[in-house]
């Protein structure tokens, strides 16, 4: 089964934990910078309508005070037609304030008008304002309705009384609304905004005194939760949803001396446009550090996977002799990583003395310590490889079976030993000394010539011959010698070679060496010098 790598885990988790913290802290500046925006957006609206509401109420106070202030002065005018126009004219173009000025009588008579206009002076006033004005006999801001030539407006009066008290009439003005002649709407500006923004002014009755549309100035304002609440005298700000279904930031403040109120309100959703440039701007300013981020998350991810996945590889083909060099050239450098390189270096060379150690058991006779049939084939091969030239010497101990018969396997045995002993004695350290079996014996010398391997196998029956072995005395034997290449092509061959070299030894008598392809060239009595 395939199974993912550490890197690669790591590069997930690392990029999913990084992504995952970067989404909760752009969600969560989303958050903030959203309900920041709405609150600013609705302490700005609360602040902007109470700051018209207070010019509003400032104003009405101020028209009603140049209404109040006229009529005290009126008793003593009445019925001088020509004080009363001089009056109403300045009362109509001292401030602008009012659209039309009059001054009626207790009984709703008009006693003088400004502007002038024909056939009105002495006609009864029918609009709902004089009606209202004559019937309340006290200070009065009406609601709108529509005056004698067709403007929507508000009128605004005071009553008249002598100073015995009894009742006068009253002085009063109209201010248009919604036109742009009229004071009140010069005060409250004309803004037309394009993100559906709104600012209206309703009065007691729900009735729009202005809008920042025109066209719906005079209307019934739709009923909305900012309304109720400045008309119940409230200032301050609220998310609601208009009768239209549209969601709003609405700010309120009350107008007290009239009872109206003033509403600034915007969409939340134009509110929130602003928020969308600003998370791509936050999205745009992490950019440039996510890729560098992304870039060092990578390369540590493999820094960390390196070792573990080069031991992991390793692993794989353990048992190649290159597996030990591999594991030492791991740059283990934390410690879990090298604790496994240590413990994978230790259970390889464990592993190679356990296998070394059967080897040698393999290629090794047990009863001399020589190498084996085995042993003696393994080195034929190598040398054979390398092209390297040897000599073989066959060495037969001479009438041993007299030595079992005679003393016993045990000797035997221990001359075997003994024999073996004076054969590595005569051998240098690069030579193979080998037992074939039985009481056969090889010695091969490699890069030794054929005459000095006769040399050698002549030392070590004269050794042999004159050494005290454990049966008492000396041991002869006879030997073979041969040499490869020169003797034979295959070193199997050479082998041959010498033994049928030793055999003839042995028919010449024993106790001497013979030569392959030679004469034997020494014996008891003429020994090779
Ligand atoms: P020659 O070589 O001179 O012709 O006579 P030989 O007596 O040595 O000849 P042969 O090869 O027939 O005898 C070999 C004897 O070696 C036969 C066997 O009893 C004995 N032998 C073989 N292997 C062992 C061994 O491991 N231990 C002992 N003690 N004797 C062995
Ligand atoms: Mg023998
Ligand atoms: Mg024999």
């Amino acid at each position: 089964m395939h199974r993912v790598d550490l890197r690669r885990l790591i590069l997930l988790l690392t990029i999913a934990a990084t992504l995952l913290t970067f989404a909760i802290s752009f969600h969560a500046s989303y958050q903030t910078l959203r309900s920041q925006l709405m609150s600013q957006t609705l302490e700005a609206n609360r602040a902007y309508a109470a700051k018209l509401a207070h010019s509003t109420d400032n104003f009405l106070k101020a028209a009603q005070q140049q209404l109040a202030y006229s009529a005290a002065l009126l008793p003593e005018m009445l019925g001088q037609a020509e004080r009363l126009d001089a009056e109403v004219t300045r009362l109509k173009e001292q401030t602008g304030t009012f659209n039309g000025v009059f001054i009626v009588c207790a009984k709703g008579r008009v006693q003088a008008v400004a502007p002038w206009r024909p056939g009105l002076v002495d006609s009864v006033l029918q609009t709902e304002g004089a009606q209202r004005a004559l019937a309340a006999r006290a200070p009065l801001i009406s609601t709108p309705y529509v005056g004698l030539r067709g403007h929507l407006l508000v009128f605004l009066s005071q009553p008249i009384f002598a100073p015995d008290g009894r009742y006068l009439g009253y002085v009063g003005g109209a201010i248009h609304l919604g036109e742009s002649d009229g004071s009140l709407q010069a005060l409250l500006g004309n803004h037309y905004y394009q993100d559906g923004s709104q600012l209206y002014v309703v009065d007691g009755n729900r009735h729009l005194l202005h809008h920042q549309d025109p066209s719906r100035t005079g209307g019934v304002a739709a009923g909305n939760a900012a309304v109720e609440a400045v008309l119940r005298g409230e200032e301050g700000s609220r998310r609601l949803r208009e009768a239209s279904g549209i969601d709003m930031l609405a700010g309120y403040a009350p107008v007290p001396s009239s009872g109206w109120g003033v509403v600034a309100q915007r969409p939340t959703a134009a509110t929130l446009t602003a928020l969308d440039g600003l998370m791509l701007d936050i999205l745009l300013n992490a950019l440039p550090f996510f890729i560098p981020v992304l870039a060092a998350i990578w390369w540590l991810s493999q820094l960390i996977a390196r070792p573990l996945r080069q031991l992991a590889v390793t692993a794989r083909h353990w048992e190649h002799a290159a597996a030990r060099t591999e594991i030492r050239q791991v740059r283990s450098w934390y410690f879990e990583a090298e604790q496994l390189r240590l413990a994978m270096l230790g259970g390889l060379s464990l592993l190679h003395r356990k296998l070394g150690r059967l080897n040698q058991e393999n290629v090794t006779d047990p009863l001399t310590g020589l190498a084996n049939r085995r042993g003696l084939q393994l080195a034929l091969e190598r040398w054979q490889e390398q092209n390297r030239p040897f000599a073989a010497i066959a060495v037969d101990i001479d009438h041993f079976k007299q030595v079992n018969d005679t003393y016993g396997h045990d000797v035997g045995d221990r001359v075997l030993q003994h024999v073996s002993r004076l054969m590595r004695s005569v051998s240098r350290s690069g030579d193979l000394v080998c037992r074939g079996g039985g009481e056969e014996f090889t010695l091969l010398l490699p890069e030794a010539g054929l005459e000095a391997a006769a040399q050698v196998a002549e030392r070590l029956r004269v050794l042999s011959g004159q050494t005290k072995s454990p049966t008492g005395g000396g041991v002869t034997l006879s030997a073979g010698v041969a040499h490869w290449p020169s003797c034979a092509a295959s070193p199997s061959a050479v082998l041959k070679l010498a033994d049928e070299a030793l055999y003839r030894a042995k028919r010449s008598g024993r106790n001497r060496i013979a030569l392959a392809g030679q004469l034997e060239v020494g014996s008891e009595d003429a020994p090779v010098s």
